[in-house]
C-alpha cells in the first residue's frame, strides 16, 4: 500500500509538473513541491520497508502518510492556479485509501484534517486570486465534503464486513477443531477411536522393530454388557462405558494408550513393557473395574471385564498380534469371564486369575 501510495503521488507530481509546463502554475514552486511531496512519502515508505516502524502503534505509517498527502494536496491546490479543479479528485483517492485501512475514528480524524487543510487552501487561494474563482472554490470544497461523507459511509460498511468475516473465521476454526477431534476421538468416552489407534499402533510397531523393546496389546471386553443395557437402559450403559474408560485410564501410565475399539470393547497398548508386568497391570485394571459401582437411582450397577493380551512378535503383522489377543480374550470369556488371559506365541493361551 505504501508503494502504491508513492506511485500515485509520483504520478500526481508528474501531472503538476505538466500544469507548470503549460504555464498555469509557478514552475519553481511546483518543482519544490514535487520534490518534498514525493521525497516525504518515499522516506516513510523506506522506513516501513526497513522495518524501522515495527514497534509503533501504526507500523504501516498510514496516518502520517495520509496527513502528508493531504497537506501536499492542499498546497497543490494553491499552486495549481486555474487547474486546481483536478486536486479534489486526487483528494478523493487519498481518502478512499483510508477507508480500507483505518478505523472509523481514525477516518473521521483524517477527514476533518482534510476539510481544515482544504478550507485553508480555498481561503488562501481566494485571497490570493480575489473573487475570480470564489464560486468554483466553494464547489470544490463542497465536493471534498461530499467525498469525505461517502468515504465515511464506505468505511463503516467495510468495518461491518470485516467484523462478519472475523466471526465467520472464528466459527470455521472452531468447526475445524471439532472435526479434527471427531476424526481421532470417540465422542462418548473421549478415548482415541479405532482409526487413530491403528495409526498409533503401526508407529509403535516400527519403534519396537527398531528398538527390540516389548510391545503389548490388550483387548478388554466388558462382561454381559447387553444385560446392563437391558436392565438399566441404554443411557446407563453409556455412563458405564464412560466410567469404565475413566477407571482404566486412571489405572495405567499416561504413556499407555487406551482406545475404544468398538461397542464395549477396548484396546490398550503398552509400549516398552514386559509381558509379565503388563499382565500384573491388567490384573489391577480388572480388580479396579470389578470393585467400581455406578449408581442408577437407588440401584448400583456393577460389572466386570475380560482381558486378553498378547505381545508383539518382531516381524509379524499387527493383525496377528491382535488375533492372538482376541483368542486369549475368547479363552477368558469361555472360562468364566472376569479374568486376564495372556496369549503365548505357540502354546495355548494361559489364564492368569479368576
Ligand atoms: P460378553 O460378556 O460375552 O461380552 O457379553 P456382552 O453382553 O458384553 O456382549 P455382546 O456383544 O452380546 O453385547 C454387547 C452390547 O454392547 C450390545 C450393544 O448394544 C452394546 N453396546 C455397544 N455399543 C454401545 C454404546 O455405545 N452404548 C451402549 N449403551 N451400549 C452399547
Ligand atoms: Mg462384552
Ligand atoms: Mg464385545
Amino acid at each position: 500500500m505504501a508503494l502504491l501510495a508513492l506511485a500515485l503521488m509520483a504520478s500526481g507530481a508528474g501531472v503538476m509538473l505538466l500544469i507548470a509546463h503549460a504555464g498555469v502554475a509557478d514552475a519553481r514552486a511546483v518543482l519544490w513541491w514535487a520534490v518534498l511531496s514525493v521525497g516525504g512519502l518515499a522516506a516513510m515508505a523506506a522506513l516501513v520497508r526497513l522495518g524501522a516502524t515495527q514497534r509503533l502503534a501504526d507500523p504501516s505509517l498510514s496516518i502520517p502518510q495520509m496527513a502528508w498527502t493531504i497537506t501536499s494536496g492542499a498546497v497543490a491546490y494553491v499552486l495549481a492556479g486555474e487547474a486546481r479543479g483536478i486536486v479534489p479528485a486526487v483528494l478523493a483517492m487519498i481518502l478512499f485509501f483510508g477507508t480500507f485501512g483505518l478505523s472509523l475514528a481514525q477516518m473521521l480524524g483524517v477527514g476533518l484534517y482534510a476539510l481544515v487543510a482544504f478550507a485553508l487552501a480555498v481561503t488562501g487561494t481566494a485571497r490570493f486570486d480575489g473573487s475570480r474563482y470564489g464560486t468554483l472554490d466553494a464547489a470544490y470544497a463542497a465536493m471534498v465534503a461530499i467525498v469525505l461523507l461517502g468515504c465515511l459511509a464506505l468505511n463503516l460498511r467495510i468495518q461491518q464486513i470485516r467484523a462478519r468475516l472475523q466471526e465467520q473465521r472464528q466459527e470455521l476454526s472452531r468447526a475445524l477443531a471439532l472435526n479434527r477431534e471427531l476424526a481421532t476421538r470417540d465422542e462418548l468416552t473421549g478415548l482415541l477411536n479405532r482409526r487413530h489407534m491403528l495409526e498409533l499402533m503401526q508407529l509403535e510397531q516400527r519403534r519396537a522393530d527398531r528398538s527390540g523393546r516389548n510391545l503389548v496389546l490388550a483387548l478388554l471386553d466388558i462382561d454381559h454388557f447387553k444385560h446392563i443395557n437391558d436392565t438399566h437402559g441404554h443411557a446407563v450403559g453409556d455412563r458405564a462405558l464412560q466410567a469404565f474408560a475413566a477407571t482404566v485410564r486412571a489405572s495405567v501410565r499416561n504413556t499407555d494408550v487406551l482406545a475404544r475399539w468398538g461397542g464395549e470393547e477396548f484396546v490398550l497398548m503398552l509400549s516398552d513393557t514386559r509381558t509379565d508386568d503388563a499382565a500384573d497391570l491388567l490384573e489391577r485394571v480388572r480388580c479396579a473395574v470389578a470393585t467400581q459401582a455406578l449408581h442408577d437411582g437407588g440401584a448400583s450397577v456393577c460389572f466386570t471385564v475380560s482381558i486378553g493380551l498378547a505381545s508383539y512378535a518382531r516381524g509379524e503383522a499387527l493383525e496377528q498380534t491382535l488375533e492372538r489377543a482376541d483368542r486369549a480374550l475368547y479363552t477368558a470369556k469361555d472360562s468364566g469371564r472376569d479374568r486376564v488371559v495372556v496369549a503365548t506365541l505357540h502354546s495355548p493361551a494361559r489364564s492368569l486369575a479368576a
